[in-house]
């Protein structure tokens, strides 16, 4: 049974407002557009290209035009920059327990049991993870608009520490762009900073079953939008304001 809705890549939102994570709360998924199925693509890429050395020139169950733009961005500037460094494992799937700070193996999104955890646990996937005695480095690929904070990255660099047992972590965003690549700006965490995302972990996921949701300007990434008291009360004073502004209350 899907004790919750957050993985990985969706902490950063959790962190802002984790209303919509609880088992509870109403989900209403929007369908996946063009420039996700695009993004799945090219790490579908990458994943042939760092596990099998393929470069592959066709992604079947892709409209040839989507194929086209996912293997634009799976470029070879992007391929030479993957090059650089000896990667140990791509598209790995990992389990985080807040509670215990402990990692395991688990299955990746669409995979079966992928929604079978624990209260406690987070799922997610790691797209690149290259791992030396002292440091661990993970590589986030993108192919959308930059990405403004670090939290995917913070809780992929705690989990893979804890899976790999290894005390620091080197973290980054990888940007596939059309025949090039935007190199990541790398930020290496040590284990005093590794334990303080841990800590800020825990407390979400303990807080997770009673949490109340809190609007915001980031409520349009939320899958519960059309259910959400806090959301609905938000816009409703919107538009009283707007009236009132408006003159409509004379
Ligand atoms: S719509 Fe906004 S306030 Fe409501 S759960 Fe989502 S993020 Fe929170």
């Amino acid at each position: 049974m899907k004790a919750h809705h957050l993985s990985m890549s969706r902490v950063a939102l959790a962190h802002l407002c984790a209303w919509s994570f609880r088992a509870d709360a109403p989900q209403h998924p929007r369908p996946a557009g063009a420039p996700a199925r695009i993004g799945s693509g090219t790490h579908k890429a990458l994943e042939a290209y760092v596990k099998k050395g393929e470069v592959v020139t066709d992604l079947p169950g892709m409209a040839p035009e989507e194929v086209a733009e996912a293997l634009a961005f799976f470029s070879p500037a992007l391929r030479a920059y993957v090059d650089t460094i000896p990667w140990i494992a791509c598209e790995i799937g990992l389990r985080y327990d807040a509670r215990t700070d402990a990692a395991t193996a688990g299955p990746r999104r669409g995979e079966p049991f992928y929604s079978e955890i624990g209260p406690t646990v987070i799922p997610g996937t790691l797209d690149l993870v290259s791992v030396e005695p002292d440091i661990v480095t993970v590589l986030d690929l993108k192919t959308g608009k930059k990405v403004e904070d670090r939290e995917q990255l913070y809780v992929q660099a705690v989990a893979a520490t804890r899976f790999y047992d290894v005390p620091k972590a080197r973290v980054g965003y990888l940007y596939a762009r059309n025949t090039k690549c935007d190199e990541p700006e790398w930020e290496t965490l040590d284990a005093d900073a590794l334990d303080a995302h841990a800590g800020r972990l825990s407390r979400l996921m303990r807080r997770l079953p009673t949490v109340e949701p809190k609007a915001g300007d980031y409520c349009w990434k939320c899958d519960s939008r059309p259910s959400c008291p806090a959301f609905g009360a938000q816009q409703a004073n919107d538009s009283g304001r707007e009236l009132e502004e408006a003159g409509f209350f004379g």
